[in-house]
C-alpha cells in the first residue's frame, strides 16, 4: 500500500463508514447479487452485514483466479516425512468440485454441519473450500485434541459428517485420527458419515455403512460442482475458541463480510504480490489457520506453503530448510514459535538460505521484545518488517497491526488499528482513557464486517460475553491494553491476567518479557494470587534455559531475577514468589493457561478437565513445588 492511499483510506473509513466497507465489498468480492444493504444494526449486537447479497465463498477463492492464474500453484505442500505436492489453482478446484459432489452423494446439503478433525495436509483446505461451495458449515477441531474435545464439539455443532484421517505425521510419530473418531463417534448420534482420508497408512479398524475413504467417495464423481449461491450472512463456519478462558465457545462466522475481512488483511498487512510465496505456519484448527491457510491467500490468488508436521523434524532448522526450498516471501507465525526455536540457537537459520524473505508476521500474544529482536534480526536478517497482529477468534481477522512499510513499527506494539476498525482503550466505566500508557479495557466501537455473529446455539452467551460489559455499546475483547502518546496499542494481556499490586496496574506481559530477558531465563508466565499487604501478589514460574536449580544456586538465581525486574520496571513488579519448572502448562495452540496457574499459584487443586493440555504432567511438578 501507499502512505497515500493508507491516509485515503483512513480518511474515508472516518467520514464514511457505511460507505467505506461498502466500496471494498463491491471492489473485492465477486458477488451473484449484488448487495443493495450495507449495515443492518435493528438486531444488535447480532449485525448483519451486505445482507441482502448473494454469493459463494469457493467461487470468491478459486473459480475467479482460472482465468488469470489457472497453472499457478495455490498450495505448496510438504508433510514431514518430506513428501511434497502441488497443486494449482485448476487442479484445486477440481479437487474442491470432487469432494463437495461426495458429500451431497452422502446427503450433505446446505446448513449442515460437518465436523474436520484432520492432520496439516490439502485434504484440510479441500474439505472446508468443499463445504463452502455446498454452503455446509464446517467445523474444525484441531488434530492435536482429545476424544472428549472432539465429541464435545460434535455434539455442540450437531455434525452429520465427520472427516478424518488414518493418521497424521507428528513429531516423528503416527497420530491415530481415525482411532479417536473410532472411541467417540458412537456417543455421537448425528454423525452418520466418516470420510477417511489415506494419509499416513495406519492400521485402522473400519465400520462399514458409516466409514468411506475418501478416494473412493471422489473415484468416480464429476469435478464440476456447481456452486450454492448463500446469502451473505449464511454461517460459513464455526470455530471453538481454544478455552484458555473458559469453556470453548463456538464462534460462528458468517460469509462475505468475513471473506471480505481475510482479502483485505491479506492485502493491507500482507501486503501480498502476485510472485509471493506466503507460508502461515498455524493449524488449520486456529482461527489464523482459516483466514491465512483456507481462505484469505486463495481469495487472493496466492501461493501459499502448508507443513504438515513439527518444528523440530528432523531438527529445529526444518522451518528454515523450508523457507529456502520453496522460497517463502512472507512468513507468518507465533511468538511460541519463535521462542522455542531461538532457544536452539542462531545456527540452524543461519545455515539457510532466507534471502527471500521480506516480511514477517506473528499473532497469538504478546511478542516480547526479546524474541522480536531475534526474528528481526536472526530470521528477517535486518531487512523485513515484522508485523505484529492483534485479532481474535472472535474478529475473524487482524484488527491492530501496522501496515508493512507505512506504520513505523515499535518491538512489541501491535501498533494502530486498520483503516475501517475503531478501537479504544476505555476505564471500567467505559470513558475513553487519554492519559498514555494507562491501562484499561480494549473495544471496538463499531460493528465489522469480518466479526463473529454468535455463539452457536448460545445468543445469550454471546451478548453476554462481549457485549454486556458496557450496555451493547462496544464490542469488549476481554483484553486489556494501554495506549502510548503515539497512540500505538500495546496489549497487555487478558484483563483477568492484568494486576493491581499496591494500587498499581501491572501487565503480566511487561513482567514476563523482562524475566525471558535474563540470559539464564528461556520462558516465563505471571500471574497473581490475593495477599493481605499487597492487595495481589505476583507469583512467577520461570522455565530455565538450563536444568531446574536447586539449594544455594535456587537461591541465588531468585534473588537475582527479583533484583533484575526491580531493576527494569521497578521494585513494585518483583514477584513475591518465583518457582522453577521445566516447562509452563500450555494449549496445543502453544498459549500459556494461565488460568490453571493461577490456581497453582493459591494452592487450589485443580480439578478440570486438563486433557486438551499440549504437556497434562507439568502441572504435577508445578503443583508439588513449595512456594518460597
Ligand atoms: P479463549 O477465548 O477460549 O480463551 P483464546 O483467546 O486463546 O481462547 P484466540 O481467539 O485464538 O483464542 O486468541 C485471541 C487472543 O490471543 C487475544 O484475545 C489476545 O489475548 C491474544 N493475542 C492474539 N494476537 C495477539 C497479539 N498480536 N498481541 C497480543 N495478544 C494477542
Ligand atoms: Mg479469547
Amino acid at each position: 500500500m501507499t502512505e497515500e492511499l493508507y491516509r485515503r483510506l483512513l480518511a474515508e473509513a472516518e467520514s464514511d463508514y457505511e460507505g467505506f466497507w461498502a466500496r471494498r465489498a463491491r471492489e473485492e468480492i465477486d458477488w451473484i447479487k449484488p448487495f443493495t444493504r450495507t449495515l443492518d444494526e435493528s438486531n444488535a449486537p447480532h449485525y448483519r452485514w451486505f445482507d441482502d447479497g448473494v454469493l459463494n465463498v469457493s467461487v470468491n477463492c478459486l473459480d475467479r483466479h482460472i482465468a488469470q492464474r489457472a497453472d499457478k500453484p495455490a498450495i505448496v505442500f510438504e508433510g514431514e516425512p518430506g513428501d511434497v505436492r502441488v497443486l494449482t489453482y485448476r487442479e484445486l478446484l477440481a479437487e474442491v468440485g470432487r469432494f463437495a459432489n461426495a458429500l451431497r452423494a452422502q446427503g450433505i446439503n446446505t446448513g449442515d454441519r460437518v465436523v474436520i478433525y484432520m492432520p496439516m495436509v490439502p485434504e484440510a483446505v479441500i474439505a472446508m473450500q468443499a463445504c463452502a461451495r455446498i454452503g455446509a458449515i464446517h467445523s474444525v477441531v484441531f488434530g492435536g485434541f482429545s476424544g472428549e474435545s472432539l465429541k464435545g464439539r460434535i455434539i455442540d455443532a450437531g455434525a452429520t459428517a465427520v472427516v478424518t484421517a488414518d493418521g497424521g505425521h507428528r513429531g516423528g510419530r503416527i497420530i491415530g485420527l481415525k482411532a479417536i473418531c473410532d472411541q467417540v463417534l458412537d456417543e455421537c448420534p448425528t454423525v452418520r458419515t466418516l470420510f477417511v482420508l489415506k494419509r499416513a497408512g495406519n492400521a485402522i479398524a473400519w465400520r462399514p455403512g458409516r466409514d468411506i475413504w475418501w478416494h473412493e467417495a471422489v473415484a468416480d464423481v464429476s469435478a464440476d460442482c456447481a456452486p450454492v449461491a448463500v446469502g451473505s450472512e449464511h454461517p460459513l463456519y464455526l470455530l471453538y475458541t481454544s478455552g484458555s478462558t473458559g469453556r470453548p465457545k463456538g464462534i460462528q462466522h458468517a460469509s462475505a463480510g468475513y471473506l471480505l475481512g481475510t482479502i483485505l488483511t491479506m492485502r493491507w498487512v500482507f501486503d501480498i504480490r502476485e510472485d509471493d510465496v506466503f507460508w502461515c505456519t498455524a493449524d488449520v484448527g486456529w482461527v489464523t489457520g482459516h483466514s491465512y491457510v483456507a481462505y484469505g491467500p486463495l481469495a487472493c490468488g496466492a501461493t501459499m506453503v502448508m507443513y504438515e508436521g513439527a518444528p523440530t523434524i528432523p531438527d529445529p532448522g526444518r522451518f528454515w530448510d523450508l523457507c529456502e526450498r520453496h522460497r517463502v516471501s512472507v512468513f507468518y507465525t507465533a511468538p511460541t514459535a519463535i521462542r522455542a526455536l531461538k532457544k536452539h540457537g542462531d545456527d540452524y537459520p543461519r545455515g539457510h538460505d532466507l534471502s527471500r524473505l521480506r516480511l514477517l508476521g506473528s499473532v497469538g500474544e504478546p511478542i516480547n521484545p526479546e524474541a522480536w529482536m531475534w526474528y528481526y534480526q536472526v530470521i528477517g536478517q535486518g531487512r523485513c518488517p515484522i508485523v505484529d497482529t492483534w485479532w481474535q477468534t472472535e474478529t475473524g481477522v487482524h484488527m491492530i497491526a501496522p501496515i508493512p512499510g507505512i506504520v513505523a513499527l515499535k518491538p512489541g506494539s501491535c501498533t494502530r488499528p486498520l483503516p475501517g476498525i475503531v478501537a479504544d482503550v476505555v476505564d471500567a466505566e467505559g470513558t475513553p482513557v487519554t492519559a498514555p500508557d494507562e491501562g484499561g479495557f480494549l473495544v471496538i466501537k463499531r460493528p465489522w464486517p469480518s466479526m463473529l455473529r454468535t455463539i452457536w446455539g448460545d445468543p445469550e452467551r454471546y451478548r453476554e460475553t462481549y457485549w454486556e460489559r458496557f450496555q451493547n455499546r462496544y464490542y469488549v475483547s476481554g483484553d486489556g491494553a494501554r495506549r502510548d502518546a503515539d497512540g500505538y496499542f500495546w496489549v497487555m494481556g487478558r484483563v483477568d491476567d492484568v494486576l493491581k499490586v499496591s494500587g498499581h496496574r501491572l501487565g503480566t506481559m511487561e513482567i514476563e518479557s523482562v524475566l525471558v530477558a535474563h540470559p539464564l531465563i528461556a520462558e516465563a508466565a505471571v500471574v497473581g494470587r490475593p495477599d493481605e499487604l499487597t492487595g495481589e501478589a505476583i507469583c512467577a514460574f520461570v522455565v530455565p534455559r538450563g536444568p531446574r536449580p536447586s539449594g544455594d544456586e535456587r537461591a541465588a538465581l531468585i534473588a537475582e531475577l527479583r533484583a533484575w525486574v526491580g531493576e527494569k520496571i521497578g521494585p513494585i513488579a518483583k514477584p513475591a514468589d518465583i518457582r522453577f519448572a521445566d516447562n509452563l502448562p500450555k494449549t496445543r495452540s502453544g498459549k500459556i493457561m494461565r488460568r490453571l496457574l493461577r490456581a497453582v499459584a493459591r494452592g487450589e487443586t485443580v480439578d478440570e478437565d486438563v486433557s486438551t493440555l499440549e504437556n497434562p504432567d507439568i502441572l504435577r511438578q508445578l503443583q508439588g513445588h513449595d512456594p518460597q
